[in-house]
């Protein structure tokens, strides 16, 4: 069995590895079941070549890691980043399976990634490699089986790529084998603010929970793309000042709060927040330990570390990226009670939920309006938040611990009543 799962090592891998121990040794799994519950249950690696607009030929790497199938299809995004690799892709395929079980959703976590830097692709040579993608993709996914989605790199254009690479082949349009389209193509409405909305929402209750006052609250955000610009809007919506923004490129931070309106307008011209005017320049490094009171990573796993954990001088951190904080970090915050953390799992679960509503919506060719998607996210959050809360303080485990236990336990009873075939 371990063997076999060594083509997952990677960092990320053995940290989703670890989280999901801890929870495993709280529910006192036994053995036999815990291999069977963790370990993905199938990963496909592509070659994927591709014409240059130079005319070269140049070939990149495709990965999809489906978890597991037990509940439905598999769900889970897309990654285009130069660091992509199997291992990674893997751990955040285990993610969105303990995801979609807090969640309630009828799914498995899935995960795909390709191994390229977007930023350096031309617009049709992005065209090509998601459509090879796609093709090469085809014996492994469909609307009951694997259903894709936009993650860090990718977008709704993507999206509509692949729908469009897919229904070709099958010779009938077939919106719901990805979510995150275009809504001309049948992506629901609030999709694209669905994960940042998310955030927003949580980090209100996190407050009344921590009895801080939102509308005097500061916020710094690492990433600035969907999840990290949304989270930004709709934390101001609520009254909070975003001090600090970093990306791939560069940071800005200005104590008195920066013009949102205005930044957005100059990331569309520049394609980065650095340079904007009335900002002093900022690197994720001093942005992590900024003071502030709302921490929220949008980027990269791995950013809050055993390096940076005691110097946090934050109150909450809404992890809207997966993966954000390592295991040696959160034993760091676990001595830190005055953090309150909103785990990824938690914390950006409202990108999926409203791919799911994407989906139903799709497969009934019954479209809903905003305000319903958005109502049914909030319901759908907020059960979950007072599930983890009411568990993490019940039994005394820190709010991750509580969230996955919630995730994991609900795949574990689905496998045990399913039974083991043959
Ligand atoms: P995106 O590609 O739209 O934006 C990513 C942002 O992170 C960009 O601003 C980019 O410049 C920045 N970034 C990249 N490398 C960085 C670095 N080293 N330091 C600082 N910033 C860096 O991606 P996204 O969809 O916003 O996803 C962001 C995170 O949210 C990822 O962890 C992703 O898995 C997670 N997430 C996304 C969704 C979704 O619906 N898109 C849902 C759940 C979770």
């Amino acid at each position: 069995m371990m063997r076999a799962m060594e083509i997952y090592e990677h960092p990320t891998f053995r940290m989703a590895c670890q989280q999901f121990d801890l929870v495993a040794d709280h529910l006192q799994m036994p053995e036999p079941e815990r291999d069977r519950v963790k370990y993905p249950k199938r990963a496909l690696t592509v070659a994927l070549p591709i014409h240059r607009d130079d005319g070269s030929t140049k070939v990149f790497t495709g990965y999809r890691v489906q978890h597991h199938l037990t509940l439905g299809p598999t769900k889970g995004g897309l990654r285009f980043h130069p660091d992509v690799t199997l291992g990674e892709v893997a751990a955040l395929a285990m993610w969105m399976s303990w995801k979609c079980g807090l969640m309630g959703l009828p799914y498995g976590g899935a995960k795909g990634g390709v191994t390229c830097d977007p930023g350096k692709l031309s617009k049709t040579e992005l065209e090509r490699v998601t459509r090879r993608y796609t093709q090469e993709m085809i014996p492994f996914i469909g609307p009951q089986v694997d259903v894709m989605a936009p993650d860090l790199g990718t977008n709704e254009q993507v999206m509509a790529w692949m729908m469009d690479t897919y229904s070709v082949h099958v010779g009938a349009t077939v919106p719901s084998i990805v979510t995150g389209k275009p809504v001309g193509l049948g992506g629901s409405l609030g999709r694209k603010e669905a994960t940042g909305r998310g955030v927003g929402y949580l980090v209100n209750r996190a407050t009344d929970t921590i009895g801080l006052d939102i509308s005097k609250a500061t916020a710094a955000i690492q990433g600035f793309g969907n999840v990290g610009s949304v989270a930004a809007l709709s934390l101001a919506r609520y009254g909070v000042k975003v001090v600090a923004v970093t990306d791939a490129v560069g940071g800005i931070y200005n104590p008195k709060g920066l013009d949102l309106w205005g930044l957005n307008k100059h990331v569309a011209s520049a394609r980065t927040v650095a340079g904007f005017p009335e900002a002093e320049p900022i690197t994720n490094e001093q942005l992590l330990v900024l003071p502030c009171d709302i921490l929220v990573p949008a980027a990269l796993e791995r950013q809050i570390t055993a390096e940076n954990a005691a110097k946090l001088q934050c109150r909450i951190i809404a992890e809207a990226a997966n993966g954000p904080t390592t295991p040696e970090a959160d034993v760091i915050l676990n001595q830190r009670p005055e953090v309150f953390i909103i785990p990824d799992v938690l914390c950006n679960a409202g990108g999926v939920v409203v791919s799911y509503f994407e989906w139903v919506q799709d497969l009934q060719s019954f479209f809903w309006g905003e305000t319903e998607v958005v109502d049914k996210l909030f319901r759908i959050l907020e059960t979950a938040f007072t599930q983890v809360i009411t568990s993490s303080r019940k039994q005394k485990l820190s709010m991750r611990v509580a969230a996955l236990t919630i995730g994991i336990k609900r795949v574990q009873e689905a496998k045990r009543i399913r039974g083991l075939f043959p």
